[in-house]
């Protein structure tokens, strides 16, 4: 379980009551929370294996109240997390017993559709789904989408560079964003990136761009919006083998195909999603492929049969294409509905994110089911097959005594086993609390101090979101992930156990 190290945990004497009146000053008194039944839900974000209820929790609404908070906290030396909708899965927003809960749910507007520049300028606690359902009438939509964006924030996706379907073809959170307004622990307001098409200087919007609320506050964003396409169209492809359906995806990439979405899901999954949402899945498939082609008629039809040709070679023992946009919504709501859906297979689940090169799919899934037997706990795969983002979801009791500890133990070799075989301990769900110790695994000292330098140039004090993403070496000391250089102990002055 994570515990934050007292040389990660921020130490003061600041007494609440002496913040709060601080606080008053600037923000309203129903816009500061402190009594336990208002601050509780906030204790977790969707790794709620992980709670800490808030010492105070507060609700701007304005860029200026925003800066002022941050200053304050800033001035007495209070640690501050800020939070979008909670929806993480890496303990991202987890609240901290001595710091500031900040919460943007308040920024809930869009502030600007601009179908010219093809853009939208929007507070960051809009939905993600919101941009797109407001952007429709002008033929626009928003790419990047996450399997829970009818709740997450666009503030929440940026802060985790989140991804979605849609992203193999269209890219990841950091490539549909073009500029950011964002307040620093200082209480410093700036613009990032550019309206244009490049923007002067250091990248710092790709730096920004899943920087997990540990550099700064993101106010607002802009959004890049795409022309939804004339045609899509999904085909569903059943395999009776789990293997044979990760080569299927290797080789629709490798053929110059790039599907708008290429998902895949195995049997657990499949029959869980079927019993929740009806998708009309077939439950005896070993493991199903969700492809959506999209672009003009002529395009999507070609690609179609070329799709078709290469299941068959791959052995595929069924394939449906959506026979209209109805069929098309129910073969993905199963898909979106797959995580909730296998909440309902077991007391608890522990979602997995990791990302390996994709032509190491098919062993690195045998590889797991294997993993599964060793650790007796039972799993789902549910993922972005195109992108190689692995997402198992590891069922396990919490109320039987060290189910949580395998469950945890067992997601910790599946993200060594990414690291493995080339990938990484990170598609989209971000580092948090889950990830920091893979951390020490994925990167050598020289690279976390690195980190470390960028996290102290925004902000020295270290009072943004402590103890998450970026583990220090102390850290890595204790989880004996510190390298050992021909016999040479780097760091012998850190206590080892
Ligand atoms: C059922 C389900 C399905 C999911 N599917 C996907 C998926 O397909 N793809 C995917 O990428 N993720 C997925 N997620 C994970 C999650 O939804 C994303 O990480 C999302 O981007 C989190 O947004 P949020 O608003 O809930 O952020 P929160 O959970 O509130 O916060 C996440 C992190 O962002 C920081 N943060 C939030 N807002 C700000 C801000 N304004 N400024 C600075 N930092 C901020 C927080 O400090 C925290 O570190 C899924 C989650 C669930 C529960």
């Amino acid at each position: 379980m994570f515990q934050v190290l007292s040389s990660e945990r921020i130490p003061h004497e600041v007494p609440r009551e002496f913040l709060i009146e601080r606080l008053q000053r600037v923000l309203t008194r129903e816009a500061i929370l402190y009594e336990t039944e208002d601050t509780r839900p906030y204790e977790c974000d969707g790794l709620s294996a992980y709670r800490s209820t808030p010492w105070l929790v507060v609700l701007p609404e304005t860029v200026e109240q925003v800066r002022a908070v941050l200053r304050t906290c800033h001035e007495l030396g209070v640690p501050v997390v800020a939070r979008g909708a909670g929806t993480g899965l890496s303990g991202g927003a987890l609240p901290l017993d001595n710091g500031v809960l900040l919460s943007l749910a308040k920024f809930n507007r869009i502030l600007e559709i601009d179908p010219l520049a093809r853009t939208a300028r929007v507070q960051p606690g809009v939905r993600n789904l919101a941009i797109s359902e407001a952007s429709a009438p002008h033929g626009l939509y928003y790419a990047p989408d996450p399997s829970s964006q009818i709740a997450c924030s666009i503030g929440g996706n940026v802060a985790e560079n989140s991804g979605g379907v849609h992203c193999l073809k269209y890219g990841l959170t950091v490539h549909n964003i073009a500029q950011l307004k964002v307040v620093t622990m200082d209480g410093e307001l700036l613009t990032i990136g550019a309206s244009g098409l490049d923007a002067p200087g250091y990248d710092l919007l790709a730096l920004l761009t899943g920087s997990e609320g540990m550099l700064a506050v993101i106010v607002e964003i802009t959004v890049k919006l795409l022309a939804q396409p004339e045609r899509a169209q999904v085909v569903m492809a059943a395999f009776d083998d789990v293997v044979r359906a990760g080569e299927a995806v290797g080789r629709i990439i490798a053929a110059g195909i790039i599907p708008a979405g290429l998902e895949m899901m195995d049997n657990p999954a499949i029959r869980a999603a079927e019993a929740f949402v009806h998708a009309d899945y077939p439950v005896e498939a070993a493991a199903i492929l969700l492809c959506e082609l999209d672009g003009t008629n002529e395009e999507v039809s070609e690609q179609i049969m070329q799709v078709r040709r290469l299941l068959e070679e791959c052995g595929v023992s069924e394939i449906r294409t959506a026979r209209d946009d109805e069929e098309r919504a129910r073969f993905w709501q199963g898909r979106k509905a797959a995580f909730p859906a296998v909440g309902r297979l077991s007391p608890d689940y522990y979602c997995m994110d990791g990302t390996i090169p994709r032509k190491r799919l098919p062993e690195v899934l045998k590889r797991i089911n294997e993993l599964s037997e060793e650790y007796g706990l039972a799993v789902a795969n549910v993922f972005h097959a195109g992108d190689g983002n692995l997402h198992p979801l590891i069922l396990y009791d919490a109320n039987h005594e060290g189910e949580l500890e395998r469950a945890e133990a067992f997601g910790g070799r599946i993200l060594e086993l990414c690291v493995a075989v080339g990938g990484t301990i990170t598609g989209e769900h971000g580092v948090g609390v889950e990830k920091i110790n893979q951390m020490c695994v994925q990167f050598a000292e020289g690279q976390l101090e690195q980190f470390h330098a960028i996290k102290a140039a925004f902000d020295p004090r270290g009072l943004l979101n402590p103890g998450k993403a970026v583990p220090t070496l102390h850290r890595c000391a204790e989880f004996g992930a510190m390298h050992v250089h021909h016999g040479e102990l780097s760091h012998p002055e850190l206590e080892r156990f």
